[in-house]
């Protein structure tokens, strides 16, 4: 049977202490580079990981994006040394480490589940690592109140996990991550047991951390907020694939396909085929003749695609009203009007057959009712194509 205590044990063990050095008492790392070539990881003959190559500069703080088994967990695993991969390359800093034991990595782990030995003090927790690797007692000190400090935690030293709050629990965890300096640290779905303004609190707080310290950080969410509101880049996973790499604001304004679309924001799909006019490339969708924008008429031309088009993109107009032919039109009937607080969700189901969302800022006046025959209309600018 594996303990807390083995658990634990396998968990810090991946940090390793830099070498303790009497003038350097910051935190401050230059951070991993890390780069991932390939990485297949099979289960029997099915891939969990499937081929994937990332390129993670110093410094620089990444999330593994995914449905829950996408392969997250079994590739961060991979990078920490709990598992090994079937093929491919680990690379840090030019070196390649996949026969580097879990210990010599110089990577620090977060998890979910906190992993706090109950009976130890929050200092003794924290001070964990630095036993292992056999850190001096005197330089012990100083990294523990470092470490405690960062995560602003300094006088909660004799505290037992029990006397503190889930979001300090994983402070301390956090706390114990960072204290013998690694380069690179590694996080599974640290904030997933912890309420939503807690969660929103802590980002931003690991974040100016992770900053701080200069360290490269691989943190693993489900969730795109989570992601978005994070990241400097995003690696969204589907099926042990990756779909898409890049920066929040690229993964949402520019989708590479459909499964990057759908995870990221909230999407209006429509698929068809394209045709070239005089007047610019057209989709002929199910839902009519959809105008797209002038940017995406030439590769296209005669092939199946696929546009979507982001809710706030749209506006709710009256069947009656009078729509300028250069606009992107669609009728339907209204049949949801949701208040969210800071937006509105509108629902509205297309004379087509399929339903269209609409968001707004709440503050907007509405005049619409439930049941309302009503227009949504676009411009073709708004509308992003791809390959279908
Ligand atoms: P995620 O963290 O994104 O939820 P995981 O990496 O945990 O996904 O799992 C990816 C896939 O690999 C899933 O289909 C899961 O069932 C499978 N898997 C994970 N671990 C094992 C294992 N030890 N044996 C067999 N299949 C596994
Ligand atoms: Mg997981």
């Amino acid at each position: 049977m594996t303990t807390v205590r083995d658990e634990i044990q396998k968990e810090t063990s991946t940090v390793e202490a830099m070498p303790a050095n009497e003038t350097e008492t910051s935190l401050k790392t230059a951070g991993a580079w890390v780069q991932l070539n390939d990485i297949v990881k099979l289960y029997g003959s099915t891939p969990a990981v499937d081929g994937v190559s990332l390129d993670i500069p110093p410094g620089q703080f990444v999330t593994l994006l995914g449905a829950s088994g996408s392969g997250k967990t079994t590739l961060l695993r991979i990078i920490a040394g709990f598992l090994d991969a079937t093929s491919g390359q680990i690379v840090i800093d030019r070196k390649e480490i996949s026969r580097v034991p879990v210990h010599k990595r110089h990577i620090g782990m977060v998890f979910q589940n906190y992993a706090l030995f109950p009976h130890m003090t929050v200092e003794k927790n924290v001070a964990f690592p630095l036993a292992r690797q056999k850190v001096p007692r005197r330089a012990r000190k100083e990294m523990i109140a470092e470490a405690l400090a960062a995560v602003h935690l300094t006088g909660y030293e004799n505290r037992l996990p029990r006397e503190l709050s889930g979001g300090q629990q994983q402070r301390v965890a956090l706390a114990r991550a960072i204290v013998a300096r690694p380069r690179l640290l590694l996080m599974d779905e640290p904030l997933g047991a912890l309420d939503r303004r807690l969660r929103e609190s802590l980002q931003i707080e690991i974040r100016r951390l992770s900053r701080d310290l200069g360290l490269t950080v691989i943190n693993v969410t489900h969730d795109q907020e989570e992601a978005l509101t994070m990241s400097d880049r995003i690696a969204l996973l589907a099926d042990g694939k990756l779909v898409q790499y890049g920066t929040p604001e690229e993964l949402y304004s520019n989708p590479s396909n459909e499964v990057a679309a759908r995870f990221i924001g909230e999407s209006n799909i429509f698929t068809g085929t394209v045709h070239g006019s005089p007047r610019g490339a057209t989709l002929s969708t199910s839902a009519g003749q959809i105008i797209l924008p002038d940017t995406a008429s030439a590769e296209l031309n005669g092939n199946e695609a696929r546009i979507v088009v982001r809710p706030s993109a749209v506006t709710v107009v009256k069947a009656s009203a009078a729509i300028d032919q250069s606009v992107c039109s669609m009728p339907g009937t209204l049949i949801a009007n949701i208040f969210a607080g800071d937006s509105r969700k509108v629902v509205v189901d297309g004379d087509h057959g399929s339903e269209l969302i609409v968001r707004m800022d709440a503050s907007e006046p509405f005049g619409f009712e439930v049941g309302e025959p009503v227009v949504l209309t676009w411009k073709p600018s708004a509308s992003l194509a791809m390959v279908a």
